[in-house]
């Protein structure tokens, strides 16, 4: 059999249980959703957000891209994240990053990847510009690369409340809070790195003043 019809199969059993459990699952889901929290993770696929926070279909809203950036030009993560706060109205919006992350372990080589990986990785290469006195201080590769995904999750957070679709949320209805979370994938563990509450100001050459 195809390995793409065990997935298939897979559903089939899945959804089965799920009706069984709670005969209602689908119908309730089917109508409206109402997820507290917009999720913006790594695409690996060792960070499946349900999964590793053991949330239900319905509870987190995703997206998802290689190291989990923010990047203001990107009109794929800015449609996602301006229906999670305007439409949805979310509560929390989390990025969660991963130790051991192949995409901020490629940014901090000089290989040329391609061309597209060249141009989403300088992001990266551009976060670690920022805290470069305190990352050329680490000797240690894997200590100065899972200190480089928390830094990285740290900067895609401010890159988040530089954006108008958060300060006008802020502004008005005081939320969404926002948070930077670390996963261990040696351990499962989710460690939060960084957090801003609404409202926080940040440099203030990001702050509109006219919202
Ligand atoms: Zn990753």
């Amino acid at each position: 059999m195809q390995t793409y019809n065990q997935l298939l199969l897979s559903n089939k059993v899945w959804a089965k249980e799920k009706v069984y459990d709670d005969p209602e699952f689908f119908k309730r889901l089917a109508d409206v959703q109402h997820p507290e929290f917009l999720w913006i993770g790594c695409s690996d696929s060792r960070v499946p957000a349900n999964e590793i926070t053991d949330t239900q279909p319905g509870e987190i809203f995703v997206h998802r891209n290689v190291a989990n950036l923010v990047v203001n030009t990107d009109v794929n993560l800015l449609a996602v994240l301006d229906y999670a706060v305007n439409s949805l109205k979310v509560k929390h919006v989390i990025v969660c990053g991963h130790y051991g992350c192949g995409g901020v372990k490629a940014a901090l080589t000089n290989h040329d990847l391609s061309p597209m990986l060249n141009v989403w990785l300088r992001n990266i290469k551009d976060v670690y510009r920022i805290h470069r006195t305190e990352l050329d201080a680490i000797t240690d590769t894997e200590q100065k690369t899972d200190r480089m995904v928390e830094l990285n999750v740290q900067e895609q957070v401010f890159n988040l409340a530089k954006t108008a679709i958060i300060q006008r949320a802020w502004k008005h209805r005081q939320g969404p809070h926002l948070h930077g979370w670390v996963y261990g994938l040696k351990d499962g563990l989710i460690k939060p790195v960084f957090e801003m509450p609404a409202g926080t100001h940040i440099d203030e050459l990001y702050e509109y003043d006219d919202l």
